[in-house]
């Protein structure tokens, strides 16, 4: 795929054939109608005609979930540290690809590879495949909550794990101390129970 600069404008004829394209990518990927209309300019009534060409069916509905900032960043009783270390690494890979560009990409073509990116990095990956993973329109709202989609202060940012080097999101509002690496979280799980395992 041809990446997409922001400069293009989804109403130049130049960029058009990139626009759908992408589009073309976010149907694939099952992203709500609202989330490709926003992204790639095309018109609700275009993206559901690609719908039900691409894909024989409509989109799913409901209105595109945007969730809480902790979602991503906090294991709860309904998400696991597992679930956290995928939330930083999806947005690991849209910041690194912007990096990797001298120009400033479209966001949502940054979107659609950092997504492609972080699905073959856990197709194969063990024990890190089973269980929730991000869908593209989590993805999407993640983005959203760490400040790269929408120009409102970012709730999340990410730091740097003093231990593994890890670079894991939190939540602005909350006090650091209390939201802990992913992988070092996991390591010390696997610890506690290797030891409770021996005392067994
Ligand atoms: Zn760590």
């Amino acid at each position: 795929m041809i990446p997409i600069p922001s400069s293009a404008r989804p109403g130049d004829v130049r960029w058009e054939p990139a626009f759908l394209e992408l589009a073309h990518g976010l149907v694939r990927l099952e992203a709500k109608t609202r989330v490709i209309t926003r992204l790639t300019g095309l018109s609700t009534r275009r993206v559901r005609e690609l719908y039900r060409v691409l894909q024989g069916k409509g989109a799913s509905p409901g209105p595109v979930r945007q969730s809480s900032a902790q979602f991503f960043a906090v294991p709860s009783a309904s998400t696991s540290s597992v679930w956290t270390l995928h939330c930083a690494t999806f947005v690991a890979c849209y910041e690194e690809i912007g990096n990797a560009c001298d120009v400033r990409l479209n966001r949502g073509w940054q979107l659609l590879m950092a997504f492609t990116t972080y699905s073959s990095l856990y197709a194969n990956a063990g024990p890190l495949a089973i269980g929730r993973r991000l869908d593209v329109n989590l993805a999407y709202a993640l983005l959203v909550h760490a400040g790269f989609l929408e120009s409102r202060q970012a709730e999340l940012q990410r730091v740097r794990c003093a231990t593994c080097m890890l670079r894991y999101l939190v939540v602005r509002s909350l006090p650091l101390e209390r939201q802990k690496c992913p992988v070092c979280s996991i390591s010390t799980n696997h610890l506690r129970l290797a030891r409770q395992g021996f005392r067994a």
